[in-house]
């Protein structure tokens, strides 16, 4: 069975005091929480802080996003390498906000994903449709470039060292979740879009749900067979909240 992982991914929040306590109380909560893989994602400048109070804890550190370029004259840019020196184990990318707001296409967001591969990092790569795709019944088809695209460069088999969060943009951040069956239906055609190029290798993939995903919507989620743990955003801010979606995905495994 596929190892669950449960990311909060804390966007531009947070500060050195309010990190310290929010670690120390999940670091608490998640003691015995083994067949979760719990992974909190901070703003780059508390990474080194965030990787030291967690050194002997189970929860892992990502970044946010990386460059797609190792090294240079790229100002404001953090190379996936340096997120690896300072303790990382993850890096999202390809968020839908900064496909937004930076304006990230998926052949960038691929680049990416191959940065983060080549520096040892497991990217999180982040799908997803917006509701007006969704309403006129493009979903699959915005899914299915934007996956496309990490699969044309850098092929199938890099996807066993990655991890594909869905995320319908129209869910992130507004309270508004898909159902289950949404859900299912996106996850399990990504599945099946791997399987086409190798079965094993889609077998093996977690794909996360990210989209309003709270401790009280989180069961029914994570109780899905193609459901393999969760993007968290407002709710990973919140030790309380974080902790009952990871309690969720526990007793989900637990149930197999
Ligand atoms: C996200 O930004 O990845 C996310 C899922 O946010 P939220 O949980 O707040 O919808």
């Amino acid at each position: 069975m596929r190892k669950a992982l449960v990311a909060g991914n804390w966007k531009m929040n947070g500060s050195l005091t309010a990190n310290r306590e929010l670690l120390a109380a999940l670091d608490d909560a998640v003691q015995g929480s083994d067949a979760v893989a719990v992974a909190v994602c901070p703003p780059a400048v508390y990474l080194r802080d965030t990787v030291a109070q967690l050194q002997n804890s189970p929860i892992a550190v990502g970044g946010q996003d990386c460059s797609d370029e190792e090294a240079g004259a790229f100002t404001g840019e953090i190379a996936a390498g340096m997120l690896k020196e300072v303790g990382c184990e993850y890096v999202i990318v390809g968020h839908s906000e900064r496909r937004a707001r930076q304006h990230e296409d998926s052949a960038w967001v691929a680049r990416k994903f191959a940065a983060a591969q080549a520096a040892g990092l497991v990217p999180i790569l982040c799908v997803g449709e917006q509701l007006e795709d969704r309403e006129a019944g493009r979903t699959e088809t915005v899914v299915s470039e934007q996956l496309n695209a990490v699969l044309d460069a850098a092929g199938v088999a890099a996807l066993d060292r990655a991890v594909v969060a869905y995320e319908p943009v129209w869910a992130i951040g507004t309270g508004r979740t898909a159902t289950p069956d949404q859900a299912a239906e996106v996850h399990a055609f990504i599945r099946s879009r791997v399987a086409r190029h190798d079965p094993a290798v889609a077998e093996g993939l977690r794909i996360l749900y990210g989209g309003s995903m709270k401790a009280d919507n989180a069961a029914g989620l994570l109780a899905l067979p193609d459901i393999d743990g969760g993007l968290i955003g407002g709710a990973s801010l919140d030790a309380e909240a974080f902790t009952g979606i990871v309690n969720a995905a526990v007793a989900a495994r637990a149930r197999g």
